[in-house]
């Protein structure tokens, strides 16, 4: 189902006082605005309260500001953690593609001489091969997958804002 004209332009109001609008948006909202006096009225409205809103002034307790400092800087720290992991993991990736690319036709050889040298059959050693790709992979994602997961459930029980 289509987003209806008003609606948009009433979702456009509120994104543009949150963190502003794309120019195409904005060219979009101001030019229904120009022409919709319910939306414009809207969009007014809006303005005020948010111009009322700021005219108070609300005392907070030095408690409160220094645990919500201290809970913005921890999820900043983790989030340049993350960032990091994200790097590292993304170098490690390409290397290991790298290696792997180079060293296949090698390995090929060497499990095809171990087959032969052993008299297995070619489909013993060609799944052997096979497995010798997949297995670490699905265990290192299978790993990294269970990491982001107690780490994520061990940020919530610390207290990080959800
Ligand atoms: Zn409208």
């Amino acid at each position: 189902m289509s987003e209806d004209v008003h609606q948009r332009a009433a979702r456009l109001i509120a994104a543009e006082c949150v963190e502003g609008l794309a120019a195409g948006e904005r060219t979009w909202l101001e030019e229904h605005l120009e022409h919709c006096a319910d939306c414009a009225a809207h969009g007014r409205a809006i303005e005020e309260a948010l111009r009322a809103l700021r005219a108070v002034s609300v005392p907070v307790r030095p408690a409160l500001l220094a645990a919500t400092q201290l809970r913005v800087r921890l999820r900043a720290r983790e989030l340049h953690e993350q960032r990091s992991r994200m790097r590292a993991l993304c170098i490690s990736c390409a290397l290991s593609w790298i290696l792997g690319v180079v060293t296949a036709p090698l390995l090929w050889r060497a499990f095809a001489w171990v087959g032969r040298s052993l008299a297995l059959p070619d489909i013993v050693w060609m799944a052997s091969f096979a497995l010798w790709w997949i297995v670490p992979a699905a265990v290192g994602g299978t790993l990294a997958w269970w990491r982001s997961r107690v780490a994520r459930e061990n940020g919530y029980a610390a207290g990080l804002p959800r």
